[in-house]
């Protein structure tokens, strides 16, 4: 991805051109409605493609130092080298969010690396499809242990890096399904995306002391790799689904993720963010 100077990436006020007012707002009309994040140090799991390659190229474009967490180390350096190529700060680091130790370790070299850790994406998830009849006690664990586990692993080993930073931010990938929609072959994915957000309320509350901020995106469905692997049928499906007529970006959703870990988010905690093109709207499908 091209490398972009940072003002592109804020919305410019506008100023009232009204008589006598333009001197005075003169000085706002290059005002940005997002403050930098430059420096800001960044994990990022799941970074390797799909969401999380989204979320680190839209903070190394913002000028964040991204540290680039998957769990193949040739996946992490390519990511990373990308966003150094493109002329933003990044760094590899190997972890799976399901194992303690290696998420500790993770965040031990990342604060080593780059002195400490500010804001946390926790974006790594997996969702595979099974009928109830199906539905191994294997499958349940695999994906309440990376999707809901890995969340908690995750915010615990950045944690007393967050408890130094002046305001952290966590913000996790959470999903419409399960918070607010059900899919058929995917109750498993469905509850361990709704215990994000019981996780998330109650973290929130531990957090707010160290002035932590943690919210939740909730992505409607997102052009990824993992995406595709479901199939062009479902592809298809859902883009008719969308009353805004096309399936998500990985920007899309980034864009919401930086403005939660942005400065003027700071009093906004426990909450959810839907960006879904319109997906949860309809009542009925007359509405689409
Ligand atoms: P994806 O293309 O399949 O990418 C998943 C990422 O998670 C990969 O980087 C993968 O890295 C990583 N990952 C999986 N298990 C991991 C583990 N145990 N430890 C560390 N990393 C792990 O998926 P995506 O579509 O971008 O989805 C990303 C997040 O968004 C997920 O939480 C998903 O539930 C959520 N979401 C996606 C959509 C959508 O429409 N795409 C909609 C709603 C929510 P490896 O290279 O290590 O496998």
């Amino acid at each position: 991805m091209p490398s972009r100077p940072i003002k592109q990436l804020y919305f410019s006020v506008k100023p009232n051109r009204g008589a006598g007012r333009q001197d005075a707002l003169s000085h706002i009309e290059e005002a940005a409605v997002l403050s930098p994040i430059n420096g800001k140090v960044v994990v990022v799991t799941g970074a390797s493609r799909g969401i999380g390659k989204g979320i680190a190229e839209v903070f190394a474009s913002s000028g964040a130092h991204v540290a680039v967490v998957a769990r193949s180390a040739d996946a992490a350096t390519a990511c990373a080298d990308a966003l150094k190529a493109a002329g933003g700060e990044a760094a590899p680091f190997v972890a799976d969010v399901g194992d303690r130790r290696s998420m500790n370790d993770m965040a031990s070299s990342v604060a080593a690396h780059y002195g400490g850790i500010e804001i946390v994406c926790a974006n790594a998830g997996i969702f595979p499809s099974a009928t109830l009849e199906d539905m191994s006690a294997q499958a349940w664990d695999d994906v309440l242990n990376t999707n809901a586990r890995g969340a908690l692993f995750t915010l615990q080993a950045c944690l007393p890096w967050l408890k130094r930073a002046e305001s952290g931010r966590v913000i996790l990938t959470s999903s419409i399904t399960g918070p607010v929609t059900g899919y058929p072959g995917w109750a498993h994915y469905a509850a361990s995306k709704a215990a994000q957000l019981g996780f998330m309320r109650s973290a929130a509350l531990e957090l707010a002391p160290y002035q932590i901020t943690i919210n939740a995106v909730l992505p409607g469905n997102v052009m990824t790799e993992g995406l595709s692997d479901l199939g062009p049928d479902y592809i298809d499906r859902m883009s008719h689904a969308i009353p805004l007529k096309r399936l998500g970006s990985v920007k899309d959703i980034a864009w919401a993720a930086l403005f939660l870990a942005s400065r003027e988010a700071s009093f906004i905690t426990g909450q959810t963010l839907i960006v879904d093109g319109g997906q949860t709207l309809p009542e009925s499908l007359d509405a689409l």
